[in-house]
């Protein structure tokens, strides 16, 4: 068997192309686009790249863009001053702050972040309000991965209502927000973690396997039922060609891209799931074009919720 491809790119246009009649609706009525804040502190490559890639597809459906920079040395309370001004702002509809933040900010210091964000703002859903509301299937912004992958799954003509979904982790980012959604799509949901016994066994039981792990080529064919749809989450930079020698045959497309750039990303799904799957999301091209996509559907949210303009 050789698995369907979910293509979240495809996905992700149709919602972008969406979101366009919503966004020029919004600035001819209020006078100006709905206006999305990154703020970025320090200077991890991977997070650059995240963020550039979010402005630029804000950009190209006429968001306002603001690029906030603080450098890793910057003290939390720079940070929290900048999260209030944001929230002040007229302009600025979302807030976003880039995760992870350095090290150095202490531990506790993305949940100081998240939960100074004015939940109004809160494009990423992660505030504590938002996240109540999800529990309780009344979101407005929810998380963008998970939503992402609903959409993903929806769109490409997954049924959801009645299917044993498999999570595998249990993030406040991604696996506790992605089983609520199935939950409230009516799936059955059993959520794995690093401390699940047999886990392969378990997660065979699912008719949709969505694994955010971030271990490459972590889950095998043993992990999966035969036809399962399989989304994969996980996004991990791979410079060490011995797990790349495990993962794709010289020769293969993935392969050539690794000999030229020195690194590769790699999900959390061993590409020869394919062969029992019944249909799959690659990395890249699956998940990650979802996030950003719901990033600006979720502004969009926030701007005409904040003008009153929203049910
Ligand atoms: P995280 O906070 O590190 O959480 C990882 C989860 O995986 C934890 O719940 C952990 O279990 C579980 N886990 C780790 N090793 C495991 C194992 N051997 N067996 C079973 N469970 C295991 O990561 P995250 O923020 O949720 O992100 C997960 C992955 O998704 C990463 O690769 C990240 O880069 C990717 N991601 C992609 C996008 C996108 O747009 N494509 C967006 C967000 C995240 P415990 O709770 O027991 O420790």
């Amino acid at each position: 068997m050789t698995a369907r491809l979910l293509d979240g790119t495809a996905v992700a246009n149709q919602i972008r192309a969406e979101s366009a009649p919503a966004i020029a609706a919004f600035t001819a009525r209020a006078g100006r686009p709905p206006g999305l804040a990154i703020v970025l502190v320090g200077d991890d490559p991977a997070s650059a790249i995240y963020v550039r890639n979010k402005l630029k597809s804000a950009g190209e459906v006429g968001l306002r863009t603001d690029l906030e920079r603080l450098p890793a040395t910057a003290s939390l309370d720079k940070l929290l001053s900048i999260v209030a001004r944001l929230n002040a702002s007229d302009v600025h509809d979302g807030i976003l702050v880039q995760s992870p933040l350095p090290a150095a900010m202490g531990a506790d210091a993305e949940r100081r972040v998240f939960d100074a964000i004015d939940p109004a703002k809160d494009v990423d859903g992660l505030h504590p309000v938002n996240v109540g509301r999800l529990v309780q299937s009344r979101a407005t912004l929810a998380s963008c991965t998970p939503s992402g992958v609903i959409q993903l799954l929806e769109r490409s003509g997954v049924k959801i209502a009645g299917a044993h979904a498999v999570v595998i982790g249990r993030s406040d980012i991604v696996g506790k927000p992605m089983a609520l959604l199935l939950l409230h799509g009516n799936a059955t949901v059993t959520v794995c973690h690093s401390r699940t016994v047999d886990l392969p066994r378990i997660a065979s039981e699912g008719d949709i396997l969505v694994s955010a792990i971030g271990r490459p080529g972590f889950v095998t064919n043993p992990f999966v039922k035969p036809g399962a749809t399989v989304v994969d989450v996980g996004t991990t930079q791979v410079s060490d060609r011995s797990v790349i020698d495990r993962l794709f045959p010289v020769g293969s497309k993935r392969r050539e891209v690794f000999e030229r750039k020195g690194s590769l990303v790699v999900g959390d799904v061993h590409p020869d799931v394919a062969d029992v799957a019944g249909a799959l999301s690659p990395v890249p091209g699956g998940v990650g074009p979802l996030t950003i996509a719901m990033l600006l559907k979720n502004t969009v949210t926030a701007a005409m919720q904040r003008a009153g303009w929203a049910g």
